[in-house]
């Protein structure tokens, strides 16, 4: 069982930040903006985000709802990133399908 499957089953503690019927999210241990919340979908059984868009895309769906909603109530409709990382050569670490949200700074270019 993955790291992130522990915190939905409330077996680790985490900072969460929203929560809805389908989604769930919390502040990264290890923040990298800050603002850096981690979104993944309670029902999940993918790894990574080609799985969940071949075999769950409504669970995108989910998710992006989330994030949206998330950023409207938090008064970020003005700018944030969201990233996710597929497979070792990625940067996954977490093989359970999450995104990054990050927020609050200017976060500037890739490369620049
Ligand atoms: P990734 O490298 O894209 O798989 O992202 C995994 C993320 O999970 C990293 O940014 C870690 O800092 C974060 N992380 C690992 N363990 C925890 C935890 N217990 N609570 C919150 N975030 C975590």
């Amino acid at each position: 069982m993955t790291i992130f499957e522990k915190i939905i089953n409330k077996e680790i503690p985490a900072s969460i930040v929203y929560e809805d019927e389908s989604v769930l999210a919390f502040n990264d241990i290890a923040p990298q903006a800050p603002t850096h919340v981690l979104f993944i979908h309670k029902l999940s059984k993918t790894k990574n985000v080609s799985e969940m868009m071949k075999n769950h895309p409504e669970q995108i769906q989910d998710l992006f709802n989330a994030i949206t909603s998330f950023a409207k109530e938090n008064n970020f409709e003005d700018g944030y990133r969201v990233v996710t990382n597929q497979g070792k050569s990625g940067g996954q670490t977490v093989f359970y399908t999450h995104f990054h949200f990050l927020a609050g700074a200017s976060l500037g270019r890739f490369g620049k």
